[in-house]
């Protein structure tokens, strides 16, 4: 334990919450320890990355416990590959159920962004990521009559509601839903955004699998979200890299 807390205080890694396991500090941990795909271990180090940032340190062993998860670190600290790694891995492979993994992003641009990362990340594994570039055809590719052949969405909250909410029958099937990451959570739940949490329970209850989990990643540790997730989120686990409230 004390050998624990020495690893999180040398990499400013802050935790709440009941067994929260040992920050991981290589990528061999991932293979040897967590059965990770070498062939997702080996699309980290062939993006030239070495170790772990702080923050995938604590969040990679919670969610490949499939702990729901609060995280937080500063901008550019890696918290893309921390949800994509373990979740990527759980998927294991293609499988034409349709998708299982949704992210949500505050903007098209930070989706797009996390999009790319995800194919870099995937490659090799047959994941088939999209992206909601147009309402219509999206319908058209994922509604209920479709062959179901993609894993993973990554969309803004605008564009799944609208599929969701708008025609006769909902544009979009999210009952195989396994992860539900909001990302920038921070600035959705802001108050400029109105209504997100009105969204967020639309969308959630769209996922209608019972063992769907959530993971929420954010700039900074917002009260409002870190109270959202104290009351929503199930055995929570939380985690901030850095000063508390930066
Ligand atoms: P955030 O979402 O926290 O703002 P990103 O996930 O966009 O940050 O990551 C910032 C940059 O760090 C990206 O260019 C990403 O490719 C890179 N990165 C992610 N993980 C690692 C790692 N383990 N080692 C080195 N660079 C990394
Ligand atoms: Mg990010």
């Amino acid at each position: 334990q004390q050998k624990i807390n020495r690893i999180r205080k040398l990499n400013g890694i802050h935790v709440w919450g009941s067994d929260i396991p040992e920050p991981l500090l290589s990528f061999d941990q991932l293979v040897q320890e967590y059965k990770v795909n070498e062939v997702l271990v080996n699309n980290l180090i062939n993006q030239g990355y070495s170790t772990p940032m702080p923050i995938q340190m604590q969040a990679w062993p919670l969610m490949l416990q499939g702990r729901e998860v609060l995280g937080s670190a500063p901008t550019g600290s890696g918290k893309t590959a921390a949800f994509l790694v373990p979740i990527l891995h759980q998927l294991q492979g293609p499988k034409k159920k349709g998708f299982r993994f949704v992210v949500l992003a505050p903007t098209r641009e930070l989706a797009k962004q996390t999009h790319r990362e995800c194919i870099r990340l995937s490659e090799g594994i047959g994941l088939r990521c999209h992206i909601i570039s147009n309402v219509n055809r999206a319908r058209k590719m994922f509604g209920a009559h479709t062959a179901k052949k993609f894993d993973i969405l990554v969309t803004t909250p605008n564009r799944l509601i609208y599929l969701l909410q708008e025609g006769d029958t909902p544009g979009i099937d999210l009952s195989k839903v396994e992860w539900l990451v909001i990302d920038e959570s921070d600035r959705l739940f802001e108050a400029g955004i109105r209504g997100f949490r009105d969204q967020l329970a639309v969308i959630y209850k769209a996922c209608s699998n019972p063992l769907v989990k959530r993971a929420l990643f954010s700039a900074t540790f917002a009260f409002e979200v870190q109270h959202w997730c104290k009351l929503n989120l199930d055995n929570v686990a939380m985690v901030s890299i850095g000063a508390r409230n930066s």
